[in-house]
């Protein structure tokens, strides 16, 4: 849930320093919402249960959101299934743009040598419904430098909205709130203070939001619970438990997003890592 890069060290002790991993478990089936390094310690707690399938949905290419996929480790096991589901970007699709991270010299093996599990590559675009039995997964573009996808999972009554990256004060703000109606759990990008944001030097471009922003979505959502998602790397756990104190003035249910936190959402779960 660290946005940008990790920040791991003993002033983030209590939130955790890895970047966006989201668990969600619906029933049987289990989702995963990005891979950034909190997929290497949602592996290792999936590590030998053979036969793991699971559906991955990446929001989109940054760093932050897929440096954990090379060591994620059920994708070395080949009992092991997985549907990745991301957007296409500048022309290439989810698998080419993945393999596209693992090469030398920045990598010093490809995905196509060292991943073992069945992966099957699915595009995806704002719009599109994915159905996987009683899951239901729907895709938002949000306003993002190169996009993002927010995605909205709805099961048996209960329903999530996973929405980071994003930057508020666009028209887009709108379609956000009409997306998440209703949802019981609001993940969203909280990287700034209000004051971070306006600055000066201020933050409008960079692409991220605010919790101030994310009070207002929650609202015009009617939404539940609003989690705050993307930290900023320099935001240590003081600075985050005063930030969700302020927040919560404004939205009562929120909280700020840890390592390991697991919610209940009717039919649903999520982990944040
Ligand atoms: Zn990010
Ligand atoms: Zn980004």
């Amino acid at each position: 849930m660290r946005g940008s890069i990790p920040a791991p060290g003993p002033l983030t002790r209590r939130h955790g320093g890895n970047t966006s991993c989201v668990e969600l478990r619906c029933g049987e089936q289990r989702l995963i919402f990005d891979v950034g390094s909190g997929a290497r310690a949602l592996g290792e707690t999936l590590r030998d249960r053979g036969g793991l399938e699971a559906e991955i949905f990446l929001s989109h290419y940054h760093y932050d959101h897929l440096q954990g996929l090379p060591f994620f480790a059920p994708m070395f096991d080949a009992r092991n299934r997985f549907r990745v589901h991301g957007p296409a970007r500048g022309g290439r699709q989810v698998g080419t743009i993945l393999a596209g991270q693992m090469v030398p010299p920045y990598f010093p093996v490809t995905a196509e040598e060292v991943f073992l599990a069945q992966v099957d590559y699915r595009p995806v675009a704002e719009s599109d419904v994915v159905e996987l039995g009683d899951v239901r997964v729907r895709a938002l573009e949000l306003h993002h430098p190169g996009g993002a996808l927010g995605y909205r999972v709805d099961f048996r009554g209960g329903s999530v909205v996973y929405a980071t990256d994003i930057e508020h004060g666009s028209p887009a703000d709108g379609r956000l709130a009409g997306f998440a109606e209703g949802a019981d759990l609001l993940i969203y990008d909280a990287m700034y203070t209000p004051e971070e944001y306006e600055g000066p030097p201020g933050k409008a471009g960079w692409g991220h939001s605010t919790w101030e922003a994310g009070a207002a979505v929650a609202r015009a959502a009617g939404a539940g619970q609003l989690v705050l998602f993307h930290h900023d790397p320099a935001r240590d756990d003081l600075a985050l438990a005063a930030l969700e104190r302020r927040a919560r003035r404004h939205w009562a249910r929120t909280v700020a997003a840890r390592e390991g936190l697991t919610l209940s959402v009717g039919g649903a779960r999520r982990r944040a890592r």
